[in-house]
């Protein structure tokens, strides 16, 4: 089981030809990035080289103009070779997709942007504080932005800033008083009053130095001023958000071949031949396959479902289902690839137990499992009442 049943068009064959290439690099790195949990820099400059990082501009900014079926083909492949590499430039290519595909900013700021996006930004959003916890849950958050002789200053920390060594920009969200709401400012990494705070500690996905993002009385100009709202933004319907359950899924896959080479190769001198022809193991083995099989074609559905403009407005809860089943799928899946290797699944030098401990985060990217559920029964209860 895998996802060469989702390759349909010449620019995927072609990404997928380009990121094999990468494939020992990325994969060979994955267990010092993890022992070290240091940035796994060479990765991402490797793909900014590869002209990875364009693909989500549109087409009219000079970008790839990449569609999110595209986009999760190629997540997933990068996060099974690194589930740390995969999650980092994927928040890169959600935050460009989003952006640019739901135009979030006035056009000669998005054409501004671009250039600098052709020539190797890396942006990620910072919107993630220690007293809001998820931003999703509509907390107000404590970093504000307040006008000033023309310019914006904003004051505060963000937790979990992904990628923090290496971003070039944030869109960071701030509680602007004078609007009564949340806004979004694209902060240069080079700006004067910003700093990392080295406070990324976790079992998993280590590598993502997702370190604070201090701002001290940074200085923003009008012009990076970039979304506004009042309400939540887990509300709003955003495709490019499946490039998280993309690198869940690409963690799961790689457990899952690792585990089934394993069962192929191993022969206790209990048995003739090898484990993968007793019942237990091939119990497990099927099991995987059938949980990644659903995983992929419910994702894949969702993201072909939402790249056709017209079936879109017909989409309910069906991004935040995808996130819930594959990531849910994803930690099942590990599991049993883990039952299958038995002990030596635990062996440092084992990935498995990377992907055990990556795979775990998926749970706390958003959309929560609760809120998904909750907007789930809202929904019926809601199309009930119509
Ligand atoms: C690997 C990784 C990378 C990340 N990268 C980024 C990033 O690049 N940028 C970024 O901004 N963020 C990032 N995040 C942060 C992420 O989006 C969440 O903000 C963070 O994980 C905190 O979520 P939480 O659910 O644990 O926190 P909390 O919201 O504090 O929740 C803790 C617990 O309280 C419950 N809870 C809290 N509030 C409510 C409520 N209102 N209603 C119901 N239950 C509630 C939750 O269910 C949960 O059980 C990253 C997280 C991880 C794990």
């Amino acid at each position: 089981m895998s996802k060469e049943l989702f390759i349909t068009t010449d620019l995927q064959r072609e990404w997928m030809d380009t990121l094999s290439k990468l494939e020992y690099q990325i994969r060979s790195s994955a267990e010092e990035t993890d022992r070290l949990a240091e940035f796994p820099k060479a990765n991402i400059r490797s793909l900014v080289e590869s002209g990875y990082t364009t693909l989500a501009l549109p087409k009219k900014y000079g970008g790839g103009g990449i569609t999110i079926t595209d986009m999760i083909l190629m997540q997933e492949t990068i996060a099974s070779y690194d589930g740390a590499t995969g999650l980092s430039i994927g928040w890169h290519q959600g935050v460009v997709g989003d952006l640019y595909a739901n135009e979030l900013w006035e056009k000669n700021n998005l054409e501004r942007f671009a250039k600098e996006i052709l020539n190797g930004a890396l942006v990620n959003r910072a919107a993630s504080e220690a007293q809001t916890g998820s931003p999703t849950r509509g907390g107000r958050p404590q970093t504000t932005a307040v006008k000033k002789d023309g310019h914006w200053v904003i004051n505060g920390q963000k937790n979990f800033t992904s990628m923090s060594p290496v971003l070039t920009h944030s869109l960071v969200s701030a509680w602007v008083e004078e609007r009564e709401g949340i806004g979004f400012f694209l902060v240069a990494q080079s700006s004067a009053g910003v700093s990392i705070k080295e406070t990324w500690n976790m079992v998993g996905m280590r590598g993502t130095e997702s370190h604070d993002l201090v701002l001290d009385n940074v200085i923003v100009s009008e012009e990076d001023f970039v979304e506004f709202s009042k309400g939540k933004r887990g509300d709003k319907m955003n495709g490019w958000l499946l490039h998280i359950p993309a690198c869940y899924l690409g963690i799961a896959q790689a457990a899952r071949d690792y585990a089934v080479k394993f069962a192929v190769e191993y022969s206790p001198n209990s048995i003739q031949g090898t484990i993968s022809e007793l019942p237990n193991v091939q119990s497990h083995i099927g099991h995987i396959d059938l949980e990644l099989m659903k995983a992929r074609h419910f994702l894949y559905s969702v993201a072909a479902a939402y790249d056709d403009k017209e079936r879109r407005t017909l989409m309910n809860q069906e991004l935040g289902a995808a996130k819930h089943i594959v990531t849910n799928a994803a930690i099942r899946i590990v599991d049993q690839a883990m039952r299958i290797v038995g002990a030596k699944s635990l062996e440092l030098s084992n990935p498995l137990q990377r992907y055990y401990r990556d795979v775990r985060a998926g749970l706390h990217n958003p959309p929560m499992d609760d809120m998904v559920i909750t907007k789930l029964a809202n929904a019926a209860v809601e199309g009930m009442k119509k």
